[in-house]
């Protein structure tokens, strides 16, 4: 499979230190950004490779099959998370409260800024003491082990909203929320999920050690702390800590992930690609912490911003800025200005609040908009 390798864009030249040109490619193996028509060429590139292999589903019968077990096990899990809000209005601690709330948000950071734009994109690389935080506190999350975690969003973006997709948005709302989790597996996300490239995921120690004890590490650090600590140093009672820290902290926090994979491939614009399904949503990025401008990430992947303007809601970016201040991460890839420019013009919706009004044909690329 060939690619276009050209030079990677770092963040050294927002922040005025030196420039470090670098190769490097997204999970995929496709190169990033550089300039002009090879930018765009590439981009063509990523999303033809990604969607390159035909589509069977409509070639067989499928007939979906609920997994019971799995359907009455989040029936209960949200109506333990509305008894556990309950408690936390009326008889539990305030302090358990922030609690619940702080832990639900460093652990949806962690998810962001971890899980998604840095191992599942690849969009910078970061040292082993943030990549440590990063995967303790996306265990904190309980969103399944990162492993399985990055296969299917990597699948979700190589076959985004066909039979493929895990979380297939042309299926309906309820089915891209929550309703995937609930049935048998498509047999094309099955078929497909073998051909996602794990490679550099199989290699990293950190990863595959909380993958081999996932189960065990969920229980220690998504149930166990988080429950036990208001009860040792605030004595909270057990039985408010557990519906309050554990069961509605996650259920809130995998609703407003999971809004990513509804909303935000349902409901908005599509100012960079208006042949894609996904969105732009400011209500998911303001709750999904900036994951929510999900035309340009989907038009985008390998950008760290996952949006045009990075910290317009959008605190994962913010994050990630200050921690390449304190030279915690590194080589940060973004799409450059004018390929963002080319893009929306020639296959936005129109939508742009700037290049939506200027015509293909009028389009000048020297131009300053
Ligand atoms: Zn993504
Ligand atoms: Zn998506």
């Amino acid at each position: 499979m060939s690619t276009v390798q050209t030079e990677t864009q770092t963040i050294h030249k927002v922040f005025k230190v030196p420039t470090k040109v670098t190769k490097d490619s997204t999970p995929n193996g496709k190169t990033k950004s550089s300039q002009g028509d090879e930018e765009e060429l590439h981009v063509e590139k990523y999303h033809e490779m990604n969607n390159n292999e035909e589509d069977n589903s409509s070639k067989y019968e499928y007939k979906m099959e609920i997994v019971w077990f799995n359907a009455i096990g989040f029936l209960i899990l949200h109506l333990g998370a509305l008894y556990g809000i309950f408690l936390g209005f009326t008889r539990a601690k305030l302090l358990t409260f922030l609690w619940a709330a702080a832990l639900a948000y460093i652990s949806a950071l962690a998810t962001t800024m971890g899980a998604h734009r840095l191992y599942t994109h690849r969009t910078f690389k970061a040292n082993k003491w943030i990549r440590g935080a990063l995967v303790f506190f996306q265990t904190v999350a309980g969103q399944n082990c990162l492993w399985v975690w990055i296969r299917d969003h990597r699948q979700h973006h190589k076959y985004s909203d066909t039979h493929g997709d895990p979380h297939n948005s042309s299926r309906g709302f309820f089915f891209c929320h929550i309703g995937w989790l609930m049935v048998r597996k498509h047999p094309e996300v099955l078929k497909k999920g073998k051909t996602i490239d794990m490679s550099d995921i199989n290699q990293d120690p950190i990863v595959m050690f909380q993958k081999k004890y996932y189960k065990t590490l969920f229980m220690i650090i998504a149930i166990a702390l988080p429950s036990v600590i208001p009860h040792i140093c605030w004595n909270e009672s057990l039985w408010n800590s557990f519906f309050l820290c554990f069961v509605a902290r996650l259920v809130v926090s995998l609703n407003f992930t999971w809004l990513v994979n509804s909303a935000a491939h349902i409901y908005g614009t599509r100012p960079f690609s208006k042949d894609i399904a996904p969105v732009e949503n400011w209500f998911v990025s303001l709750f999904g912490l900036g994951e929510g401008w999900h035309n340009y990430h989907h038009t985008f992947p390998w950008d760290y911003r996952a949006a045009e303007f990075g910290q317009h809601f959008n605190v994962t970016t913010t994050v990630i800025d200050y921690c390449t201040r304190k030279g915690w991460v590194y080589d940060l890839k973004y799409a450059s200005p004018e390929l963002v420019k080319r893009h929306s013009v020639k296959k936005g919706d129109g939508s742009h609040p700037i290049y939506g009004k200027i015509h293909p044909d009028d389009f000048d690329p020297a131009e300053n908009y």
